[in-house]
């Protein structure tokens, strides 16, 4: 088989290979680039694979940066883009079935192409548009199977991730477990555990937000993989009822946590740790206790200033987005004007500051200056003060007068 057109992003690597050529060594478009071409999906990175070792890939180009050369991975720079060029490689001995401790450079595509997980990501496309096919991939792709390289029990025992983007690809691509694959890792689920949690971190947000979620989630379930997978293991049924949901792909990361928190019904405290043990960054934690509770109020009622006000606007369209998932229909334009329309959007747009009140009402400094400046905050947000020194220091007058054991704490 023949590409008929390249797409954009090939034709512009086209000189690097075609370099790489010229200086006598092999260079191929492999992995997912391919994989995506064939199936009519976008591609987000372009990568090249080539016979030349790293020191010859270095030699051939004037910029280059060595961003995993260890692993063969020279990024080479053009004037319109970067692109990764890895030298044919085998994987010799694996530990405790993880990733490689030890690569080997060869000079044979094929010994490269074998070493890939699956046989949808062991093609290879040469500069005149020819697809090298050592694995039957072009079949697999054609009948929507997922199918490891070469037997799938020793894959994975090699690099128990695998499982995890076995999972992940059904998830993107809907395709279907070869019976043996699939076996397989319903056998070796439990390797899973050994595996470092920021690569299964990886795979599991892609896993997530894949346009056939339900089928790559009941496959998770159903082959025991969820076990695990950091603090799953009692969430099932849960995440049963997760793939049970209807709607588009899930866009965002911080969407795809907050709707599996949803689902798995935690407190915030619990979606803390949870997290946590996943190496989730703190922002993400951070948005994600944001999210959840503004979801659970949001499924119940309509948003009030105050809310949207507190969780802001972009968390707030995010949330709003979440509503699909649950049969309901977003009204993200509502979500922009009454953001637009909030009286003040931070403390900063207070018409008085924390200094003015301290001075203006001489009391000894402590805890009652933000106490005021809250109550002042939400009287204003909610529409029931005017945003006007005056105003706010009468109505300052009238709380501490009413709240004098702010002052006795
Ligand atoms: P994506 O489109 O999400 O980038 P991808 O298939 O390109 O998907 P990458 O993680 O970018 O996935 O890996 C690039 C290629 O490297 C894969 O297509 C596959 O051939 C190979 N590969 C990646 N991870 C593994 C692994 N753990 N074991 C074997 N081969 C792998
Ligand atoms: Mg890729």
């Amino acid at each position: 088989m023949k590409l008929e057109a390249f797409p954009l992003e090939f034709q512009g690597a086209m000189p690097i290979l075609r370099k790489l050529q010229s200086a006598g060594y092999e260079a191929y478009y492999v992995g997912g680039s391919v994989r995506d071409i064939l199936l009519n999906k976008p591609i987000h990175d372009v990568d090249i694979a080539t016979s030349a070792f790293p020191a010859e890939v270095k030699e051939l180009f004037h910029r280059t940066i060595d961003v995993g050369i260890d692993h063969g991975t020279v990024m080479v720079i053009t004037k319109e883009a970067t692109y990764e060029v890895t030298t044919f490689r085998t994987e010799s001995t694996y530990q405790d079935y993880r990733r490689p401790d030890h690569v080997e450079f060869v000079r044979s595509l094929k010994e490269d192409l074998k070493r890939r997980d699956f046989t949808i990501n062991a093609l290879a496309v040469g500069i005149d548009g020819t697809v090298i096919d050592l694995f039957d991939g072009l079949e697999d792709l054609r009948n929507k199977v997922l199918r490891a390289v070469g037997n799938p029990y020793e894959r994975f025992h090699e690099d128990a991730l695998r499982m995890m983007r076995a999972l992940r690809f059904v998830s993107h691509l809907g395709f279907t477990l070869e019976p043996n694959t699939f076996e397989a890792i319903q056998e070796y689920h439990s390797l899973l555990a050994k595996i470092s949690v920021e690569r299964i971190n990886v795979e599991f947000v892609k896993f997530m937000m894949g346009s056939f979620r339900s089928a790559g989630l009941r496959s998770f379930v159903e082959s025991e993989c969820y076990i695990y997978c950091p603090g799953l293991r009692n969430y099932g049924e849960a995440l049963l009822n997760f793939a049970e949901l209807h709607g588009p792909a899930i866009p965002t990361e911080r969407q795809a946590w907050t709707l599996l928190m949803t689902m798995l019904e935690l407190t915030i405290s619990d979606i803390r740790n949870l997290m946590k043990e996943w190496k989730c960054s703190n922002q993400l934690i951070k948005e994600v206790t944001q999210m959840v509770p503004a979801l659970r109020f949001r499924l119940k009622a309509e948003w009030d200033n105050w809310s949207l006000y507190q969780l802001g606007r972009e968390l707030a369209l995010s949330v709003e987005y979440l509503l699909y998932y649950f049969d309901r229909e977003p009204n993200l334009a509502k979500i922009r004007l009454l953001y637009q329309y909030l009286p003040i959007h931070s403390l900063k747009e207070l018409a008085v500051k924390g200094n003015e009140v301290m001075e203006h009402f001489t009391y000894r400094r402590g805890p009652w200056i933000s106490e005021t400046l809250h109550t002042l905050e939400q009287e204003v947000v909610e529409g029931r003060l005017k945003n006007e020194k005056a105003e706010l220091l009468a109505f300052a007058d009238q709380f501490l007068k009413a709240n004098s054991s702010l002052f006795n704490s």
